[in-house]
């Protein structure tokens, strides 16, 4: 395949105070010799592969210099589009970085469309679709944790798996078939019955076990949905507050305030968390009132994580106690705050309701017992039931759709089966089962879906 030479600002991971262009096709390497100028006159087209090399970008027509960079040149194949790529690295920031793409696109390079990059590398064979799609995770983690799962699936974790189960779909295929074409034996009949079910219920099983990833695949990209909630006054703005600034912010392009609540992403010892506090609605108003009984369980039915401040220097009250009702069943944390006045809360009747949540005790004001907070959040996130290990997580939408859809197809052959339907009907639904396991990994997709794919990424990747 031939493609033109495509460019884009690649942004880089965080606020790095260096962007990247990249060009990628088969005049990369010409385009990005017009414009350098190398130390004692190096030129970018002599230089060896999957180098580095320091110099300036000048404007050929003018002979200015526009930039001071660093030029990396990798030819194909052994690239992530598997074409000839150069990726320039500005340290100005984007208004220099602006100037050299331009200058690449006035030299013979086309702007890439959104994605594009990631397209070729699939058009070219070097990832699958899946793989491609976790380069999109990728672009949007906003964790470290995060940003793992998504390399891992990059590694083609999930695609292995896929394979592997297609691999079993199509052997039992080829076992029934050939049973099919030796009908003279008397226990053919009995065999066939026998290996569908057992192989229908293992791809069943395997099918289900990636499913359930889905909802951890969710919270590690998108953070564990938290929920502060106390009576007005207990210190839920400080807490939030407290968690923040402690914390490294993650950076989000959700506006700070939505809605009722305020909406806050933070990082605390690893796990993503998506603070959401009530404190945008006015100090002496709590949630409950504020939006109603029936929207604030909404809320909180949705809240992945629970963190329920009570005021240490007040007594215990009826709220309290509904508060506690509300969030039963769910995962609670219990944190007694202003531990710096006097008691007057009955600390028994706090363990008595707690029922076993864990119960941290701060004074926000004074800035103690946020660590324990903290190690209370990573230990309950990180003892449940995610693992850090090397899971395989399913976090893309298209992905849990599909498996979905290959769940209720090999349970039709599995009742199929259980109901002595045909056999040319259960070869049917394996089929389908395998085929739509196929358009995980990419195989059998139309062009459309491809591009349909392609375009949500974003420029530069
Ligand atoms: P919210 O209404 O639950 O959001 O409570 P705020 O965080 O706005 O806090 C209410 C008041 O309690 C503010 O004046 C805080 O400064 C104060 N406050 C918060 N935490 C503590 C604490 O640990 N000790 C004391 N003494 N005051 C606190
Ligand atoms: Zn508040």
């Amino acid at each position: 395949m031939e493609f033109d030479t495509i460019a884009a600002i690649s942004t880089p991971m965080g606020e790095g105070a260096i962007a990247i262009v990249r060009l990628s096709g088969d005049h990369a390497i010409a385009i990005a010799d017009k414009l350098f100028r190398g130390i004692g006159g190096k030129r970018i087209k002599d230089v060896a592969s999957h180098t580095i090399h320091y110099g300036q970008i000048i404007d050929p027509k003018t002979g200015q210099v526009a930039e001071e960079v660093m030029v990396s040149v990798m030819k194909g194949p052994k690239t992530f589009t598997k074409e000839d790529v150069v990726e320039i690295n500005c340290h100005g920031g984007l208004v220099s970085v602006n100037r050299v793409l331009q200058l690449l696109l006035n030299n013979g390079a086309r702007l890439a469309e959104p994605g594009e990059f990631t397209k070729r590398a699939f058009l070219n064979g070097r990832i699958d679709l899946s793989q491609a799609e976790a380069v999109m995770d990728l672009i949007r983690a906003k964790t470290d944790r995060a940003m793992n799962v998504a390399l891992g699936q990059m590694e083609g974790r999930l695609s292995k798996l896929i394979q592997k189960l297609r691999q079993e779909i199509l052997e039992t295929l080829a076992h029934v078939e050939v049973n099919i074409d030796y009908p003279e034996y008397d226990d053919v009949e009995e065999m066939t019955h026998t290996l569908l079910l057992e192989k229908g219920a293992y791809v069943k099983e395997e099918i289900e076990k990636l499913l359930r990833t889905s909802q951890q695949g969710k919270i590690l990209r998108e953070g564990l949905s938290t929920v502060i909630v106390g009576r007005p006054n207990v210190g839920k703005s400080s807490l939030l507050n407290s968690l923040v600034h402690e914390n490294k912010a993650i950076v989000t392009d959700i506006p700070g305030t939505t809605r009722d609540v305020i909406e806050e992403y933070v990082n605390v010892r690893g796990v993503p968390l998506r603070l959401l506090d009530t404190a945008g609605i006015r100090e002496t108003e709590d949630i409950v009132e504020r939006i109603g009984v029936e929207r604030s369980r909404q809320v909180l039915k949705e809240a992945d994580l629970i963190l329920l401040v009570l005021n240490y220097s007040d007594e215990f009250t009826n709220e309290d106690e509904n508060l506690f009702k509300a969030v039963e069943g769910m995962d609670v944390i219990v944190i007694v705050n202003k531990t710096d006045l006097p008691q007057a809360i009955d600390m028994d009747k706090v363990q008595v309701l707690s029922k076993g949540h864990k119960i941290v005790t701060t004074s926000l004001l004074e800035d103690k017992g946020v660590d324990q907070l903290e190690e209370a959040i990573a230990s309950l996130f990180f003892s449940g039931s995610i693992e850090t290990g090397d899971l395989t997580y399913v976090s893309n939408t298209r992905h849990i759709a599909l498996l979905n859809q290959a769940l209720n197809t090999i349970e039709e052959a599995l009742q199929a089966v259980n109901m002595g339907t045909p056999i040319d009907i259960v070869q049917i639904d394996l089929t389908r089962t395998w085929e739509l396991l196929g358009e995980i990994i990419g195989d059998s997709v139309h062009e459309s879906l491809i591009d349909q794919l392609f375009s949500q990424f974003c420029l530069g990747k």
